[in-house]
């Protein structure tokens, strides 16, 4: 039998463990890491950004007023999982969730955050509302109807059959999507932004100044990034990812000079999309440099009269990919996958020169 002493021990000791949870790591859903940022600021993030399924990381701020979320997760289970640790870390209810740009590993999770605070305001820039109605509905079926036949497990048994290893690796990846959305799909309900940016929207919210703001087209037409002077902190949405950027259909011309707005804030830490924490310019100098060698050697390799399917060959970025790469397997694969082969098309279009239909 439990002597009041050694429950007032027992009681002291789960207190002692809140206390040490709070303020360190926790471990909240499979794969992910609940960790603090500073006083009310909290970042739930993947352990391995680049194991599937690719997933955004997701910035929790207590303002004293309401609580702000910026970005949803891929997987609304995700979602609910932070939503039950906002309810253990504070008493106020959700009031915004901001989506930095319309990519469903930044906003499947609008479903679990309208379903737990009704009222909650979701923001986005005015680009990123069209997108959403435009792309999400045929990306979710799309998802759905793949996902449907496959089972994960089988995927992953499949990979360890192949020869060829950044095959097996990208089966890995896909297996990582089918584990986590095809429970999730048939339910998924597409929740859009109502509440929406133009350029800046600046508020004193409880104790924190807040600024959510268009900085230009960079890795979509509409990102925007959260900026909270007070704490020097940038939650920059995917302008910048890593350790491997992603360019998928990005104005990368325009990219470069929204990244100079993004330096000009002078944010001591900058919270990417995607990965790890930044707390110096260091690697946004190294994205701007990468992004302006993809641009300039796109537009000299048309000037030469290489044509689209060329391109490959005719733009030398291997300095840069040994500095992003390092040898590391999935970071290759991630390279090739995320930012080459994106990035020169991407590079193309964005400074006028037309793709032709595939053959
Ligand atoms: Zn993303």
């Amino acid at each position: 039998m439990r002597t009041p002493t050694t429950l007032i021990s027992f009681r002291w000791l789960l207190a002692l463990l809140a206390t040490v949870a709070a303020h360190g790591d926790e471990v909240i859903y499979p794969g992910y890491r609940w960790s603090t940022l500073g006083d009310g600021l909290y970042l739930h993030s993947p352990i391995s950004p680049l194991a599937g399924p690719v997933d955004s990381n997701s910035v929790v701020i207590v303002t004293g007023d309401g609580v702000w979320v910026v970005d949803t997760h891929i997987n609304p289970a995700v979602s609910r999982a932070v939503i039950a640790q906002i309810q253990r870390v504070t008493e106020q209810p959700v009031t915004h969730v901001v989506n930095t740009h319309w990519h469903d590993d930044h906003t499947n999770g609008n479903h679990a955050y309208r379903q737990a605070f009704p009222d909650a305001k979701i923001i986005a820039h005015k680009s990123t509302l069209a997108a959403m109605r435009r792309e999400w509905p045929a990306m979710i079926a799309q998802r759905q109807q793949a996902y449907a036949p496959l089972e994960a497990d089988q995927i992953l048994a499949a990979a360890d059959k192949l020869d060829d290893a950044e095959a097996a690796l990208g089966y890995r990846i896909y297996a990582g999507y089918v584990a986590a959305l095809k429970p999730e799909l048939p339910e998924l309900q597409l929740v859009y932004p109502d509440t929406l940016v133009e350029d800046r929207l600046e508020v004193q919210y409880g104790n924190r100044r807040i600024i959510v703001e268009w900085l230009g087209r960079g890795n979509t037409h509409g990102d925007v990034v959260v900026w909270l002077p007070d704490d020097g902190v940038l939650i920059t949405g995917d302008l910048l990812v890593a350790p491997i950027p992603y360019a998928f259909d990005s104005p990368m011309a325009d990219w470069i000079e929204t990244l100079e707005r993004l330096a000009a804030t002078g944010a001591r830490t900058l919270v990417p999309g995607h990965g790890a924490v930044q707390r110096d310019n260091q690697y946004l100098e190294r994205v701007m440099s990468l992004l302006r060698a993809t641009v300039t050697g796109v537009r000299k390799a048309r000037q030469s009269g290489i044509p689209f399917s060329e391109l490959s060959g005719a733009v030398d970025l291997s300095s840069h990919e040994q500095g992003f790469v390092g040898g590391d397997p999935e970071r290759a694969y991630a390279w090739r996958t995320y930012y080459l082969a994106p990035g020169l098309k991407s590079a193309w279009t964005s400074l006028g020169f037309p793709v032709p239909d595939p053959q």
